[in-house]
């Protein structure tokens, strides 16, 4: 199977890059990634000269290059490329909307044209909105996104119904909640919270910190979608979780006790405007259908997690520091053509 992923080289795209590689070594792979902030060639050195895998760099936002990477014949897309964080998308909404909204439909358009059996499109939880109490949300709950990030998924999570019910793309939208582990850009939760604690640097805590989330450790997450894209029905949506919320001040103190640091380093900091209180998902679905559960614990993940970015310091200080822009650079002129 020829399998087109989208920003495969951010966070999940890259782990679900590795996974594949590992479980299904004759599947072929094509990475089409823009290479944004966010998108990052080191995350796949190590398999860059795999026979089964190719990266091309390309914006799917662009009509002509999406054409072209369709010229050869692709079985499968799994579409995870997005501006993803939800901080920026208040500073400004505009790359949310394009490559969210119109760089998915233009991918969905062509994977119409030429007819391809399967199309995955990653959505997220944070589509549904915030939930009161102790209630779970299931996938047929209406969706009431809160930032330009969630709007801007919510569009492309409906244009990808849109393009089942009207054209019967193969289509099926994935929905699963706040992925940890490794490769995660040091700008969201816990990766930001480890690399300061590894840093002695105060740990920035949203308002009152008692926000909740629920985490999927990233590993679990690409063997849902393996499962999703070989055995789900057509025109599903599947909720993935973690089965483990936890409240925000929670996690970063299991954090300062993982790494030896003292809580003092907790520092709140003003609110995220429209924050989200409690993201809480229904994922029996996925269950049900596919016998598919995740594995890893929080506070094993969390471990794990901690224990990567602790071996992978080049990694995250790169990024960190002014070199990664530098490198950002090279990786632009080396792609170019
Ligand atoms: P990420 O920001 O780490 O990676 C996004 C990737 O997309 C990068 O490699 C970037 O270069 C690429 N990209 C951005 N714009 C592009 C464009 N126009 N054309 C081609 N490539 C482009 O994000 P992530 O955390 O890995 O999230 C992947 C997907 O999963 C996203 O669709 C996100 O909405 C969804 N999701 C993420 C989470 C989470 O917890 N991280 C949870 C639920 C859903």
């Amino acid at each position: 199977m020829k399998v087109l992923i989208t920003g495969g080289c951010g966070f999940i795209g890259a782990n679900f890059i590795h996974y594949l590689l590992r479980k299904r070594p004759s599947f072929k792979i094509i990475n089409f990634d823009l290479l944004t902030y966010s998108g990052n060639p080191e995350n796949l050195k190590s398999v860059e000269k795999h026979p089964g895998y190719r990266f091309v760099r390309g914006d799917i936002a662009d009509k002509k290059t999406v054409s072209a990477i369709f010229s050869e014949r692709i079985d499968a897309v799994v579409n995870f490329a997005a501006e993803s964080h939800v901080d920026r998308s208040i500073e400004d909404a505009d790359p949310f909307l394009r490559t969210n909204v119109i760089g998915s439909q233009n991918l969905m358009e062509e994977a119409r044209r030429r007819k391809i059996d399967r199309f995955i499109h990653i959505s997220t939880d944070e589509v549904y909105g915030s939930i009161a109490g102790r209630k779970k949300f299931g996938e047929d709950h209406p969706m009431a996104p809160s930032s330009p990030y969630s709007a801007s998924k919510a569009a492309a999570d409906l244009i990808a119904r849109a393009y089942f019910k009207t054209y019967r793309l193969p289509i099926i939208i994935t929905r699963s909640s706040n992925n940890y582990g490794p490769y995660q850009f040091p700008e969201k939760f816990i990766p930001l919270m480890v690399t300061n604690a590894f840093q002695g640097k105060p740990l920035p805590i949203y308002g009152d910190g008692l926000y909740v989330r629920d985490w999927l450790y990233v590993e679990d997450n690409c063997e849902a979608i393996l499962k999703v894209l070989e055995e789900g029905k057509e025109g599903e949506v599947y909720n993935i979780g973690g089965g483990c919320e936890r409240k925000n001040i929670d996690v970063a103190k299991k954090i300062l006790k993982i790494t030896g640091r003292d809580e003092s380093l907790l520092k709140h900091v003003a609110d995220r405007p429209g924050h989200d209180r409690r993201y809480a998902i229904d994922f029996s679905k996925i269950i049900k259908e596919t016998g598919w559960e995740p594995a890893v614990k929080f506070e094993e993940g969390l471990k794990r997690t901690i224990a990567w970015y602790r071996q992978n310091e080049t990694w995250w200080r790169r990024i960190i520091s002014g070199d990664y822009l530098v490198a950002r650079r090279e990786a632009y002129r080396r792609f170019k053509d």
